[in-house]
């Protein structure tokens, strides 16, 4: 009996593990010559314990636990200002404001991310949906999701949790903040 749980395992771990070559291999078209690949992004490793000390029980449900806040109360949501988005992680820069567009779903929402290698999707099936999660290549964090009914050009739509993220203002845009 273990021996076959063993193997439909490894079915299925084989499964996932070609699958993400198949989204990497669609998402080449819009890729950008700029973007660097996830394994050069610095990796941030914590315990669970230092990381709930460190974000506090709300930004730790989100970042640590995958939760989602309520649409249209992350503070985010409406944001407007000239700048970058960093995960609120581990300060890696994730987007920037000039990709950010209003998708009406309560969430901040971008169709473009700053380096591609910077966020990892994974094939999410929880809660009986199809979804593609979106981590944070430098220490794991969820951020949220990414769906394909987006603005062009990259017909996408980052669908991210305001707690997962931090607000970094640019220098050269003072009036702004
Ligand atoms: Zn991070």
């Amino acid at each position: 009996m273990r021996f076959i749980q063993y193997q439909i395992l490894s079915i299925i771990a084989s499964v996932l593990f070609f699958s993400q070559f198949v989204v990497g291999q669609e998402k080449v078209t819009f890729e950008k010559p700029y973007q660097i690949p996830a394994e050069m992004v610095k990796k941030v490793e914590k315990t669970d314990v230092e990381w709930l000390r460190e974000l506090g029980p709300e930004k730790y449900k989100i970042l640590r636990q995958c939760s989602t806040e309520p649409p249209f109360t992350g503070q985010y949501v409406n944001h407007k200002g000239k700048g970058k988005y960093a995960c609120s992680g581990c300060g890696s820069v994730l987007f920037s404001s000039q990709t950010k567009y209003d998708s009406g779903s309560g969430w901040p929402s971008f169709f473009q991310a700053i380096e591609k290698g910077k966020i990892k999707e994974i094939a999410d099936t929880s809660y009986g949906m199809v979804r593609t999660e979106i981590k944070c290549a430098g220490c794991d964090g969820h951020l949220g999701h990414v769906f394909t009914d987006g603005p062009q050009p990259t017909g996408l739509r980052y669908c991210v949790n305001s707690a997962a993220l931090d607000f970094v203002p640019d220098e050269s845009n003072n009036s702004e903040k």
